[in-house]
């Protein structure tokens, strides 16, 4: 099977900068076992994951987890961010199909999050710059739904970064226009050289890239 990667264009910016390995492809079998156990723990009963409560062998995966940066361990000793779930309220929240909901580190994870849970997706959001309501519906892998219709993503050059929570998720927000994003980035002295101004669509492809464990 072709790989997606492969035949992906970006309208602003180089593809090779963009593509990215997934999450999942660096983790073993029992890895994402784990993950999505613990994701699914967070969405199901919301607040944190408790690594007290878990087996000596689990406890060690989740630190191999946290070795390829597929979450973090506060100091508490519990989890509060696993991609793309956070445990703490962000401006990014997720409705799933099955109506759950639950709010994700950032925006690429929150329309990436259709690939986790394999299911349509609703996000709302807001514009960083101005406040203005943002929609998404994610259905079949695709936007059906954009409010407002140029609703743009800033997101960075992850391959910059060893630890995205700490400074990745804290700027890759949702902008009601192109406009608002590169004002936005200008305003807080974000490096244009690792970071990229996408349309809804081409940060929905990032989320794929991220969360689509199957390609
Ligand atoms: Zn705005």
């Amino acid at each position: 099977m072709a790989d997606f990667r492969a035949s992906l264009t970006f309208k602003n910016d180089d593809s090779q900068r963009l593509i990215i390995e997934s999450i999942a492809s660096k983790l073993t079998q029992r890895e994402n076992e784990v993950r999505n156990m613990i994701i699914n723990n967070i969405v199901n009963y919301g607040g944190a994951f408790e690594i007290n409560g878990v087996t000596d062998d689990v406890k060690e995966i989740i630190i191999s987890l946290r070795d390829k940066n597929a979450l973090a361990i506060a100091e508490d000793n519990k989890i509060y961010s696993i991609y793309p779930v956070s445990a703490k309220v962000t401006n990014h929240k997720v409705t799933l199909k099955d109506g759950r909901e639950f709010y994700a580190m950032c925006a690429v994870d929150a329309l990436g999050s259709t690939y986790t849970f394999n299911q349509d997706v609703t996000v709302n959001s807001k514009c960083t710059e101005c406040g203005k309501e943002i929609k998404a519906e994610v259905s079949g892998g695709k936007i059906v739904n954009l409010q407002p219709a140029d609703a743009h993503v800033l997101h960075v050059d992850l391959k910059k970064f060893k630890t995205w929570s700490c400074c990745c998720c804290n700027i890759m927000h949702f902008f009601c226009s192109k406009e608002h994003c590169l004002e936005w980035s200008t305003k807080n002295n974000v490096c244009k050289d690792s970071s990229f101004c996408l349309d809804a669509n081409e940060a929905l492809v990032v989320g794929r890239m991220l969360f689509s464990d199957k390609e």
